[in-house]
């Protein structure tokens, strides 16, 4: 046992980021309660949340506009009958993964960089994720301590720069990540380390001193990439999370989905970015969305996906309009349209 007066200082924000996590809403009847839509036809279907649970942490709640069944985080988030609704091309593995898998966890698709299916949790699950048909299960990169994938990169000079994603991967305990970027720190071609998380926006209690401290411990220089699709995503507490992250001198981007009903139109672009930029985050990608069996109701075809990415350059600074691209198998890098 240790003593109460040897417990590390930051043990209480752990436990914290991991409560909160716990406590995420679970059932769609709760949600709507909490917004003010209990008795309000919203489209809700608890079937399409038995094939991919509904899970919000209540920090996001938070952030919805309440009594608005068309709420740009809501959507996001809520299971919905449009879900079921079967659409010709939208399929179970839509973006190749299984194809470019590397070994246990690591997906090998363009030069130089490795990516580490580091866990399969979320501390939200967004509708239109491939995920909702890949749990993952044990075939992600922790799994049986980092081994697999750890060996892969070190016998491939070629690659320098891993890039943690998942599922989140800051939904792994600090520990777990420590014990990575150990292994990872005695690979010599190794120059750079990136991180694709949700959770500073969805779960910002997650950016705690523990973690602040692993990042300025690593030799490497850290990119964030970040994920959120609407200026809504952003209050006081992402703010401070996003300024400890950028003092910890990690570098912060964001990458976004096109979403019809969430974020498609040139408004709601440009307040993304902007809002970004106060918090010291550059959009990166605007994706077309995957074409995911259950998402084709966010849609966005490709030609009025142009049209406002033109509209979006016309009135931004260039550093705040993202790179419009898809993913799409066998290509060297994510196309642009
Ligand atoms: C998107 C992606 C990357 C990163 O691509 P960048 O264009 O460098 O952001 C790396 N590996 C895989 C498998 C990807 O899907
Ligand atoms: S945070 Fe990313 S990986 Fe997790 S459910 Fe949302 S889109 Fe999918």
């Amino acid at each position: 046992m240790i003593p109460a007066a040897l417990t590390p200082p930051h043990a209480a924000g752990a436990v914290r980021w991991q409560q909160l996590w716990r406590e995420a809403v679970r059932d769609p009847r709760e949600l709507l309660a909490l917004v003010g839509l209990g008795d309000v036809a919203t489209g809700m279907s608890e079937a399409a949340g038995e094939q991919f649970a509904l899970r919000v942490p209540r920090g996001f709640i938070a952030r919805m506009r309440h009594g608005d069944a068309s709420d740009p985080l809501l959507r996001q988030v809520l299971p919905l009958d449009e879900e079921l609704r079967p659409a010709p091309g939208f399929a179970i593995d839509a973006v190749g993964d299984s194809l470019a898998r590397a070994g246990q966890g690591v997906i090998r698709k363009y030069r130089g960089r490795a990516l580490l299916v580091a866990t399969g949790s979320c501390a939200i699950n967004c509708r239109y994720c491939f995920r909702r048909h890949f749990p993952y299960g044990d075939e992600t990169a922790a799994a049986a301590g980092w081994r697999e994938a750890v060996a892969l990169i070190a016998a491939d000079p070629t690659i320098d720069e891993v890039i943690l994603s998942g599922g989140d991967p800051w939904s792994l305990s600090t520990p777990k990540l420590v014990e990575l970027t150990d292994a990872l720190a005695a690979i010599p071609h190794l120059r750079r380390l990136r991180v694709h998380t949700r959770l500073p926006v969805v779960l910002p209690e997650r950016v705690d001193d523990e973690l602040l401290a692993w990042l300025g411990s690593l030799p490497w220089p850290v990119t964030v990439v970040l994920h959120a699709n609407h200026a809504n995503e952003f209050d006081a507490a992402v703010d401070s999370a996003l300024a400890a992250l950028r003092g910890a001198g990690v570098t912060l981007l964001n990458q976004a989905v096109l979403l019809r009903g969430v974020n498609d139109s040139v408004d709601a672009l440009a307040d993304l970015s902007e809002r970004g930029f106060r918090a010291g985050v550059l959009p990166y990608y605007l994706h077309q969305l995957d074409r995911v069996q259950g998402a084709a109701h966010f849609e966005v075809d490709d030609e009025r996906a142009r049209e406002l990415h033109r509209a979006l350059a016309a009135r931004l600074s260039g550093y705040l309009v993202p790179r419009l691209v898809r993913e799409v198998a066998g290509d060297p890098g994510k196309r642009p349209l």
